[in-house]
């Protein structure tokens, strides 16, 4: 087979297993986000942070511990912790080992601790002790990035800056094919602005806790259950998942009867 021909049949790096690229128009993927947006609200009619929190602290925190950790372990470890520390000089003044331990099941407990420890101290420093609600004041604290501000100012203070791409938000965009600019489901840069192109600003917030509700519930990483999914129509990944598990079990067979007739005419020649 020419080369041109193998790379065309070869998938391509931008087509993940279990998701399908579309050709359409800027204003089709607008029309079709904007579906899909209709579908979820159905569906999840109260979208919310998981991240359990009562105030701009405790979701400044909690979002710093939720970094490589599910949030259900955080939700376990925040209400001891915010109970011995309940203001941002309490965090400033806090004693590592003690923060750590509190921390510890979250993973990277130390590093987590010691931004915690100097976030606290940059919002007495400079913020009156309050957590600030723009982006350029919320990255000037030790462990906030980008993410970080847009669940705070999103979840929070209700202004939508940008989407905080984690890994739901990052594999659904991929299977609704919502980003066109980025390969992968981890390049949430490109991700975030390909969202923020597609759907409308008032609502990016919400997307995003939606998004990650339907990948919890239905459109799982490993498996996603298409068959109970009221989003087929609007998705052009519907199915593909077993669509490849099916044709990667074929190839297997394939391989496996190869190998075997190779072998059996290597002992006959012997
Ligand atoms: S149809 Fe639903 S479950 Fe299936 S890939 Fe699309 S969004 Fe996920």
């Amino acid at each position: 087979m020419p080369s041109s021909k193998k790379a065309k049949k070869k998938k391509t790096g931008t087509q993940k297993q279990g998701s399908r690229k579309l050709r359409e128009s800027l204003t089709k993927k607008k029309d079709r986000a904007l579906k899909i947006l209709g579908e979820l609200e159905r569906l999840y009619p109260a979208p919310e942070c998981a991240l359990t929190h009562e105030s701009a602290l405790q979701l400044l925190v909690a979002t710093i511990l939720s970094a490589q950790c599910t949030d259900e372990r955080v939700n376990m470890v925040t209400p001891a912790l915010f109970d011995r520390y309940n203001s941002a000089h309490a965090f400033a003044e806090a004693e590592t080992a003690e923060l750590e331990s509190l921390v510890q099941s979250t993973g990277f407990y130390r590093n987590k601790a010691k931004n915690i420890i100097g976030a606290g101290q940059v919002l007495v420093r400079d913020f009156n002790s309050d957590v600030p609600d723009n982006m350029d004041d919320l990255l000037t604290l030790p462990g906030v990035a980008r993410k970080t501000a847009n669940v705070i100012l999103g979840t929070w203070f209700e202004k939508n800056e940008g989407f905080v791409v984690d890994t739901h938000i990052g594999r659904l965009a991929h299977r609704f094919d919502l980003t066109w600019s980025s390969r992968d489901s981890k390049d949430a840069v490109k991700i975030e602005r390909d969202l923020m192109e597609v759907f409308p600003q008032d609502r990016w917030t919400d997307v995003g806790h939606m998004f990650i509700l339907h990948g919890r519930a239905i459109c799982n990483a490993r498996k996603p259950l298409c068959d109970q999914c009221t989003l087929t129509e609007s998705c052009p990944s519907a199915f593909e998942h077993e669509k490849d598990a099916i044709a990667k079990k074929k190839s297997v067979t394939k391989n496996k009867a190869k190998r075997s007739k190779v072998s059996k005419s290597g002992k006959r020649s012997n």
